[in-house]
């Protein structure tokens, strides 16, 4: 969809508390994409269908379904990890697993003239916050 839109250069809020807030949802999908379909083990980047959620303490050893104890794993890693840990499985991981910050609910596409004049206001603090905060 294209709108057209007029837009005051720049509008700069020294405080404000009602930004949208959006949880990213806990989802199969978006532990890839926090994960950038790599393989938290090899660190091999792989396709969806070949990648797996490992557990990374096991299910059957209390190990939780939450952000912070799965991660994205290829089969074969996630085969040969099997029921461990990764240290026991001398498998470290590439990333220690995070809930995700929520995202911005609308992205917006910054003109070249715009982005000039807003620069200053958001190189602090870009819009895009990369899931799994690195
Ligand atoms: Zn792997």
């Amino acid at each position: 969809m294209h709108l057209r839109l007029r837009v005051p250069r720049i509008v700069l809020l020294t405080l404000y508390d009602r930004m949208p807030r959006k949880e990213v949802k806990f989802s199969r999908n978006n532990v890839f994409e926090r994960d950038e379909h790599t393989c938290q083990y090899c660190r091999r980047r792989f396709d969806r269908k070949e990648l797996n959620i490992d557990h990374v303490v096991p299910r059957h050893r209390g190990g939780a379904t939450t952000w912070e104890n799965v991660v994205c794993s290829c089969l074969p890693c996630n085969r040969s990890k099997g029921n461990r840990t990764p240290e026991e499985a001398r498998m470290p991981l590439l990333r220690h697993p995070r809930r995700p910050r929520w995202r911005p609910f609308v992205e917006v596409q910054f003109r070249h003239s715009y982005e000039n004049a807003w620069r200053h206001f958001l190189d602090s603090s870009r819009w895009r916050v990369e899931m799994g905060e690195v």
